[in-house]
């Protein structure tokens, strides 16, 4: 028999509600042991998912824990595939706390983060994919990133990954069976035929690989480094950016090293903005302690916002820091358009030939919805249309895809070599097991501990 898991469920700390839930064949048992309803008896039969309200009560019943409603839900449709219990307590630390030491005397273990979905994963109600998706769900900062981790979660992704596979293994019979039965008199499979289909194949599985910028940005936000010579208006920009987007989700506290990092939502998008306003001390700006931050912050950026006075003749500080920007992805803004324009786009063009180029005025609000336009448009790049569902989202994903890919590529080039049809055969069965790791059809048990160590407890 599986153990019987327990752990608190809500978020630590005060709270209306805290729900203790505990998973496994003891669950309804344990219940009975600590739970008495408030019209009826400890015998009172606990129906299948109906809210019972009542108190939690000491082993030996001299003391009430908490004034409790609680749902016992039947295997196996539940969360898990097992018999869940949920107790929902007052959400006070001291009542969840004392319930759940309860639960874990009655015979429950305390589960371990991400358990619970682990289970809903071997019991075969997710798959891997989904079960990845879980945590995103949970974790979503904006509605953009909660849409794709939804998607996930409801299986779209694993659809796509299913009908490939499938696509494989037709493919990998035919081969078999002119491996096997060459010599007979058997429907031939031409190697144009092999060939057509493992091109098909690879360009699903490359437009899958296509998402994966985007669905990573999407997941974990996209870094944007402002950077720019004292006084251009980096400032003015992050607060006017902040003031324009509709949430600003969480700020994270910059340590002392690192400049101030702010998160705020654009277009749904969750948008990592490091100012480096502050690290330039130094009067020159040239001096290598602001040259090795910027330097720092542009490694670290996604998108790097460039910022120029554009009011001015460029002065040596804006040359270089275009040197450091390299071939990084930036968009140039030329501020201060209010007081004229004496920088021209050719002047910055031959070293930083891939920017994207936009006039602003940050005191008379001007430019800063196209410079919001155009990191969304960055964010989909192309590649990804705000609706569609296939989006990877995770490096683990990412990898299996592209060595799936790798070995698709393989195939093809023997095919069109007209190679033997064992060696192609060799390549194509393992992309399908690469693909099938991603659902977690054929995984090992280390690959799944590893995604559900990103866990929170109770979850
Ligand atoms: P930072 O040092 O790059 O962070 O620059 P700040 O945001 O502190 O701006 C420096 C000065 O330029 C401030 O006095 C701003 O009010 C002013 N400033 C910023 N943007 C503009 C603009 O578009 N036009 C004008 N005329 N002044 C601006």
């Amino acid at each position: 028999m599986e153990d019987t898991i327990a752990a608190i469920a809500t978020p630590f700390g005060e709270g209306g509600i805290g729900i203790i839930r505990i998973s496994g064949e003891r669950s309804k048992d344990i219940l009975y042991q600590i739970f008495v309803p408030a019209y009826g008896d400890k015998e009172t039969p606990i129906e299948n998912r109906r809210f019972n309200y009542g108190h939690i009560l000491s082993l030996n019943h001299e003391q009430v824990i908490d004034e409790v409603l609680c749902v016992y839900m039947k295997a196996p449709s539940t969360y898990t595939r097992e018999d869940i219990v949920e107790i929902h307590c007052h959400g006070s630390v001291v009542s969840l706390r004392r319930t759940l030491s309860l639960v874990l005397n009655c015979g429950a273990r305390l589960a371990e983060p991400g358990e619970f979905t682990k289970r809903a994963f071997l019991n075969g109600r997710i798959d891997l994919s989904q079960a990845e998706a879980v945590i995103d769900v949970i974790k979503a900062k904006t509605e953009k990133s909660f849409e794709v981790a939804m998607n996930q979660m409801e299986g779209h992704l694993s659809r796509t990954i299913r009908d490939l596979r499938k696509a494989l293994m037709d493919l990998l019979v035919q081969l078999a069976v002119n491996i096997d039965y060459s010599e007979e008199d058997i429907e031939e499979l031409t190697y144009d035929e092999i060939i057509k289909c493992i091109s098909t194949i690879g360009d699903k599985v490359q437009d899958l690989l296509n998402t994966e910028t985007s669905g990573r940005m999407l997941r974990d936000g996209l870094k944007v480094t402002i950077v720019g010579k004292p006084n251009v208006g980096k400032s003015s920009l992050l607060n006017a950016l902040l003031k324009e987007a509709r949430a600003i989700v969480t700020a994270i506290p910059g340590t002392t090293r690192d400049p101030i990092e702010e998160v705020l939502s654009i277009e749904g998008i969750p948008v990592l903005i490091t100012d480096t306003a502050g690290i330039h001390t130094t009067e020159d700006y040239i001096e290598q302690i602001g040259i090795e931050k910027t330097k720092a912050a542009i490694s670290r950026a996604d998108l790097i916002i460039f910022m120029v006075d554009g009011s001015e003749p460029l002065r040596e500080e804006d040359y270089a820091i275009a040197e450091q920007i390299g071939d990084r992805g930036v968009i140039i803004l030329l501020n201060k358009r209010d007081l004229g324009k004496r920088v021209s786009e050719e002047q910055l063009i031959q070293r930083l030939p891939q920017a994207v180029f936009i006039d602003t005025s940050i005191l008379e609000q001007k430019g800063v919805k196209e410079l919001e336009d155009q990191i969304v448009a960055m964010v989909y790049g192309g590649e990804v249309s705000q609706e569609q569902s296939d989006v990877v989202t995770s490096a683990r994903q990412q990898d299996l895809l592209s060595k799936a890919q790798s070995d698709l590529l393989d195939a093809l080039k023997m095919a069109t070599k007209q190679e033997a049809m064992d060696f192609i055969e060799v390549d194509v069965r393992h992309a399908w097991e690469l693909l099938g790791d991603i659902i977690g059809e054929t995984v090992t048990e280390d690959i799944i501990n590893q995604v559900f160590e990103r866990f929170c407890l109770g979850k």
